[in-house]
């Protein structure tokens, strides 16, 4: 890998104080942008302004939502039959969990580290989030401990792909197949990954996706759950919507788009029209966005083999399309002099002008995770909820090693990425000057 060499050694002969003590920063240009807009969806919101039909419990307009069209389109992208847009992830996560039968008291496997809002979306419905270890080499759930915590109340596993990697979808099938307890897949960080051929979210008996604005497909605030069964689709349909579904026959103008069903307790968790027409033009230029992610983060994997000591996660030779969400730099500290994980994030951050993040807190000692804090959490089921119960020696390893750098930085130039390697090999080279930070 001559290239990152030849960086390094530009580093070692010039001014290589680092920024953080003073020197001068690798880059001061300023990284591509993110979200993104364009005229197209400007136009979009626009039209949707102008409807007069800004929600889908609002009144026909004698064109069809935006939400239903976005719906057609995603599920299709998935090759799946239905799809149910939400507000939010969390809200995806919710009525999937609530449309298989998940509630009070039954258990869910829940990677250890990984966003909040897998583990309160469980306890949120009253069930008992069971905190599972990770993989070293891919931060997703590890398949070991998952089969081990696998009891008669387990009534569903939780698997979340991770940054920018995709879990063991063939051993996690199995273990399904065997124990009989049903997947949910969470692919809030891996819109488009494909494994063997398939989109993640089609190997689990549902898919979930967030549309949040860092995500690779955003609305700002929104989400979504892939099925093929009818009889999910019709309650997720209600979960999602005050207990109704749409209107079945066509419809007149000035006539309701919902109607009542009440087949189970539903809550609104509809997606706008706003947000829906922006995600229809969003899906329109994903499949390039992820792609250009995808060419650029395997470079970066490329040049980074030139610096010891830094690794990237596994990629399974069964994925054929890998998504970037965050780019997951693991470093072996030991050729770092021992500094600090936080101390080479915030050198990090001086030398790219660019906010550089750690792992998500493991979920057993997590500030944003406090069931025992909700007023929902009963004295009966307060010692399953206790997060401190579980041991993720795992997934605190990694959070004490890794650091994350959003997708955005992939979508620019290979230059941006050879800035990226240069800081790395700056701070390696003088990592002795961090020690005392
Ligand atoms: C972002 C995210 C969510 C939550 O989505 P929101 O839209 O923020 O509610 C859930 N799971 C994972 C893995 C996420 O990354």
């Amino acid at each position: 890998m001559a290239p990152a060499k030849t960086l390094w050694r530009k580093h070692m002969a010039t001014d290589s104080k680092l920024a953080i003590l003073g020197g001068k920063p690798v880059r001061r240009k300023p990284w591509p942008k993110w979200p993104k807009s364009d005229r197209q969806t400007e136009q979009r919101v626009k039209e949707v302004l102008r409807s007069g039909r800004w929600a889908i419990s609002g009144f026909n307009n004698g064109q069809e939502l935006y939400e239903k069209e976005f719906a057609k389109e995603f599920a299709s992208y998935h090759n799946s039959k239905y799809c149910v847009p939400t507000d939010h992830g969390t809200s995806a996560l919710t009525i999937a969990l609530e449309a298989i039968g998940v509630g009070f008291g039954d258990e869910v496997l829940v990677p250890g580290l990984t966003w909040v809002a897998c583990a309160s979306a469980v306890a949120g419905i009253g069930a008992i989030p069971v905190l599972v270890d990770i993989e070293a080499d891919t931060t997703c759930m590890s398949l070991t401990d998952a089969a081990r915590k696998i009891t008669s109340r387990t009534k569903a596993i939780l698997l979340v792909h991770s940054y920018c990697a995709v879990a063991d979808i063939r051993g996690f099938t199995l273990l399904s197949e065997n124990s009989g307890v049903p997947i949910i897949e969470d692919c809030s960080q891996a819109h488009g990954s494909k494994w063997n051929g398939k989109r993640v979210g089609t190997f689990g008996i549902m898919g979930v996706f967030s549309m949040q604005e860092t995500k690779v497909l955003s609305c700002g605030e929104g989400g979504a759950v892939i099925t093929n069964e009818k009889t999910y689709y019709e309650r997720l349909q209600q979960l999602r919507a005050d207990s109704r579904i749409y209107v079945s026959e066509p419809i007149n103008t000035g006539m309701p788009e919902l109607q009542d069903f009440g087949s189970i307790q539903g809550r609104n968790y509809c997606l706008s029209e706003i947000h829906s027409a922006i995600l229809m033009e969003k899906l329109k230029v994903f499949d390039k966005e992820n792609q250009a992610r995808e060419e650029m983060g395997e470079y970066l994997r490329d040049q980074l083999e030139s610096i010891p000591g830094v690794n990237t996660l596994t990629r399974h030779k069964e994925v054929d399309n890998l998504t970037y969400y965050h780019f997951c730099l693991r470093f072996n500290l030991d050729v770092f002099e021992n500094v600090n994980i936080e101390v080479i994030r915030l050198a990090l951050i001086e030398e790219l002008g660019l906010y550089v993040e750690r792992l998500d807190k493991p979920l057993n000692n997590n500030s944003l995770y406090n069931p025992l804090r909700s007023p929902r959490t009963s004295d009966q089921n307060r010692n399953h909820l206790d997060p401190k119960r579980f041991s993720l020696a795992v997934a605190e390893r990694a959070y004490s090693q890794c650091l994350l750098l959003h997708h955005r930085v992939l979508l620019g130039k290979r230059s941006d990425v050879k800035d990226i390697v240069t800081a790395i090999a700056k701070i390696k080279h003088n990592a002795s000057s961090l020690i005392n930070y």
